[in-house]
């Protein structure tokens, strides 16, 4: 059976020492996650995850999702009532805005908790990770009356949320769809098309499944500009918010799939459905983007999640595994062999992924700050100085993460030799369940032509100057700039050498400690305290 501790300690290092997240205490949300919550918070996460969701993994592999005749999906043993006690805690809507039932606290925890879940199972995560992208997309585009209606329902999690772009025929270019949305005398409007590839399109863990949909309104203009958002609850509310009539939306098949069994992924098909518009009639993708933007972020924690579980197995195994001697004479001079850990290959593994863990999840919780500070500054420069590297980094996470959080899967399994190709360890799952991260929301490629063609250049390349900048901002500045900008980040060892170049001056304590200092790593962060 594999094993999962969630990184505590690791996180609240990060957040602590490393990012001092009570500097941030300004923005709303942020002074109720007082050092004591924010431990508290974050070991019960853990508890969660490892005691309630992480056993559920293998059997969720094995049993897989079933769809029966009348089109209802059932979720593998233990799921329903581990996705009751995850929203009974309150976990959906830890950073939700409160008048909506939310708990308003910092959204960089909800990314943490995600990272903990996805590691536990990323197939359980994906439920409650699409849902948080659908209220974030609502709570974005919605009328009042949407908010109302959908958003305390969802936070609670008594109704779950989809995303349903692709169709048979578009997957990246979702310029091609051809759902057909028509407008009715009430104001809304009647949905007819097939969506492909629905995660979490039909479950038996909610009341009701709130589908966003991307549809062609009549008569709307070819291409990705006539695309509209709208909102297809599988159940149509009635006027009091309670639950009314079933909607003419179904599943139509699950798809057998290569990992992530128990996440039902789902051809959805829409009979002249009832759907509510979302935004503005054409102009869909925006609104859309949201919540793409969004999943992507998450997405690209399933990454880093997969790789640090496929890790900590590893490195358990290695130590136990006896084969062969240390290059340095037998360690183990009691028994038959040293344990695989000593010899300098299987470290080489180990320490590639502790590495790229740590610093993956580093970059996610920086990140994660910046998507707080766009969402809860008052300030419109620092607002915008996060948006900027939201923007920047969210393709880099979705692709970097993914790709090398994969690559560690297989890493990891190679440490079990023939032990980890078999089922018995679970190694395999986790090199099945990481490859979809790669491909969906949006392919990899498609991540490296975003940041490329649109992000690098967007604004005249102001995203990437503050980000270079915030790197060479712990040199020197003024007189040394200049030379400094042409010297390593780090003094190398060749430093003394080079004929005075440039030292990085020692932090002095309290330095950047706050409003009179520079932020270390967020100089827009002292902008936004205001
Ligand atoms: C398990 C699973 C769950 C999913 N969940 C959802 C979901 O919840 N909602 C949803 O809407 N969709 C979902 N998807 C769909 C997923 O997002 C798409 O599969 C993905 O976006 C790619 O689309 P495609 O499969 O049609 O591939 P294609 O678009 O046909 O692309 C095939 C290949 O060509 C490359 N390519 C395409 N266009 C270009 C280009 N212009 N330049 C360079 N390369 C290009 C792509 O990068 C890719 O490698 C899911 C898919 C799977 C398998």
């Amino acid at each position: 059976m594999p094993i999962y501790k969630a990184p505590v300690d690791d996180v609240l290092f990060l957040l602590t020492d490393v990012f001092q997240i009570g500097r941030y205490d300004n923005l709303p949300g942020f002074s109720d996650a007082s050092p004591d919550l924010l431990e508290a918070i974050l070991r019960e996460a853990a508890r969660l995850c490892e005691e309630v969701v992480q056993p559920l993994n293998r059997i969720g592999d094995k049993e897989g999702c079933k769809r029966h005749d009348d089109g209802s999906v059932t979720t593998p043993k233990g799921f329903k009532e581990a996705f009751k006690q995850y929203s009974d805690g309150g976990w959906m809507g830890i950073s939700a805005p409160p008048e909506f039932g939310g708990q308003g606290l910092p959204e960089t925890i909800t990314t943490i908790v995600n990272e903990f879940l996805c590691s536990a199972s990323m197939a359980f995560g994906m439920y409650p990770g699409l849902t948080q992208g659908a209220i974030a997309a609502i709570l974005t585009h919605g009328t009042p009356e949407q908010k109302q209606t959908y958003l305390p329902k969802m936070i609670e999690g008594r109704w779950t949320g989809t995303m349903n772009l692709t169709e048979p025929h578009c997957g990246t270019d979702l310029g091609l769809l051809r759902t057909k949305a028509v407008k009715q005398g009430d104001g809304s409007y009647k949905i007819s098309g097939t969506k492909i590839f629905i995660s979490a399109g039909e479950h038996d863990m909610a009341e009701n499944i709130v589908h966003l949909v991307l549809a062609r309104v009549e008569g709307a203009p070819a291409g990705i500009k006539g695309t509209t958002l709208f909102v297809v609850p599988k159940i149509l509310p009635n006027a009091d918010g309670a639950l009314g009539a079933r909607n003419a939306v179904a599943c139509g098949s699950i798809e057998e799939k290569m990992g992530i069994h128990a996440n039902s992924t789902c051809v959805m098909n829409y009979d002249g459905a009832t759907g509510f518009l979302i935004g503005e009639e054409n102009r869909g993708i925006n609104a859309m983007f949201t919540m793409m933007n969004e999943a992507r972020l998450g997405v690209g924690v399933q990454g880093l999640a997969v790789s640090e579980v496929a890790y900590q197995n590893a490195a358990a195994y290695a130590k136990d595994r006896l084969q062969g001697r240390a290059l340095t004479g037998a360690k183990f001079k009691d028994k038959a062999a040293d344990p695989i850990i000593v010899h300098p290959d299987v470290r080489r593994m180990l320490m590639t992924m502790r590495a790229f863990n740590e610093g993956a999840r580093a970059l996610v919780a920086w990140t994660a700050l910046q998507a707080d500070i766009t969402h809860r500054s008052g300030d419109d420069k620092a607002r915008q100085a996060a948006d900027d590297h939201m923007g920047l980094l969210t393709p880099v996470i979705k692709a970097m993460l993914t790709e090398q959080g994969f690559a560690n899967t297989v890493m990891a399994q190679q440490i079990y030799g023939g032990h980890g190709y078999i089922a018995e360890h679970g190694m395999e799952q986790f090199v099945r369940d990481g490859r979809i991260a790669m491909i969906y929301e949006g392919a990899n490629g498609i991540q490296a032509l975003d940041l490329v063609g649109r992000k690098l250049p967007k604004d005249g390349g102001r995203a990437l100057q503050a980000f270079l900048a915030e790197g060479a901002g712990r040199w020197p500045r003024r007189g040394h700039e200049r030379q400094a900008r042409h010297r390593p980040l780090l003094p190398g060892p060749h430093a003394a050498r080079d004929g005075g170049a440039p030292r990085a001056r020692p932090i002095r304590r309290g330095e950047h400690d706050g409003v009179a200092g520079r932020s270390i790593l967020t100089p827009s962060f002292t902008e936004s305290r205001g």
